[in-house]
């Protein structure tokens, strides 16, 4: 076993950077969730990553840039249809797939010839980015198979001990991963549903598409294989309420209120926003409390509907 290291909580994102300069892992905020950062460019900082969260080494990492000019640090090329969405919406809760360029370690992308890129919208990510003096690599700052961080007390719940500093920020916004895009085929296709919706892609280039079952499974994104955003807890879709009672091991989130009121806890959302936002909090909230099964109340699959229920449907998966 490897020692366990003292993690560093801080407001500071300087002193933070430092921790980057240095090798080393610095878990920090975005509008999605919270991503655990490392130097692109450092492979034995690439390395800990996968160490630090028990990630897959088959499942690669989104880097994160502050400025559009550091996109071609890492991507040999930049086809006309991802320029387009980059113009329209960086930066956004959007991470779109480019050819590699030679420099960025294959440790960072699994060892395909693609990255993940993405420009934070929230202005302390980009800020942190910009004094690290480098994009990072940031997948979700979990304990690979639970549900993402949307606070920096969830980050602390899986990773104390086990990387150098935590950024202190503010409950993320979207709090659901990024919209994921592959750009190096002939249109560019929806590997993951996000923040950003594909009738929003579509507006900009109307060929872009929903993955397919032959996209998924050759498999374009291999993290999408991998059991995701799961807490202990039992996850249950609940279409229909009418017959549904509750129990004291069991919680619900929803837009609508229970019938009855014999749950252990209960979180009604105003939308379907809000319901995202909370979505993974909730999750930790009910296995901190012992859960045994949580009911998650399906939602019309439009807009942001569309990455929610996806996201339930993978925590009910089992
Ligand atoms: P996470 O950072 O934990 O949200 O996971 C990032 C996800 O983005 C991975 O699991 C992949 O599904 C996807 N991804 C990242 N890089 C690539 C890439 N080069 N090609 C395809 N999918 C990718
Ligand atoms: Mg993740």
């Amino acid at each position: 076993m490897t020692p366990a290291l003292e993690t560093l909580l801080t407001t500071d994102l300087h002193e933070a950077a430092r921790f980057i300069q240095r090798g080393e892992l610095v878990a920090f905020p975005t509008e999605t969730v919270y991503g655990l950062g490392a130097d692109v460019f450092n492979e034995s900082a690439i390395g800990k990553v996968f160490a630090a969260k028990g990630r897959p080494s088959d499942n690669p990492l989104i880097a994160h840039v502050s400025h559009q000019d550091q996109i071609k640090q890492l991507a040999a090329d930049i086809p006309d249809d991802a320029q387009k969405m980059i113009d329209a919406f960086f930066p956004a809760p959007l991470t779109l797939v480019l050819p590699k360029h030679d420099r960025v370690p294959l440790l960072a992308s699994a060892g395909l010839q693609t990255i993940g890129v993405r420009m934070p919208r929230h202005d302390l990510a980009r800020e942190f980015i910009t004094a690290c003096g480098t994009p990072l690599v940031a997948p979700s700052a979990n304990l690979s198979g639970s549900p993402s961080p949307t606070t920096w007390q969830a980050v602390a719940a899986d990773l104390l001990g086990r990387i150098a500093c935590i950024l202190q920020g503010v409950q993320t916004e979207v709090g659901l991963e990024s919209t994921v895009v592959d750009c190096t085929g002939d249109a560019p296709v929806v590997l993951r549903t996000g923040g950003v919706t594909l009738e929003q892609l579509q507006a900009i280039v109307p060929a872009t598409r929903k993955a397919d079952a032959t996209d998924l499974h050759q498999p374009k994104s291999p993290g999408l294989k991998y059991r995701h955003y799961a807490p202990h807890a039992t996850v249950v879709m609940v279409s229909e309420m009418n017959e549904l009672k509750g129990n004291e091991h069991a919680a619900w989130i929803g837009l609508h209120a229970p019938r009855s009121s014999d749950w252990h806890l209960i979180k009604q959302c105003a939308d379907v926003a809000e319901y995202a936002h909370e979505l993974f909090a909730f999750f930790r909230a009910c296995d901190a409390q012992g859960i045994k099964a949580i009911y998650c109340e399906a939602v019309a699959e439009q807009d942001l509907g569309v990455a929610l229920m996806d996201r339930i449907r993978r925590a009910a998966h089992r």
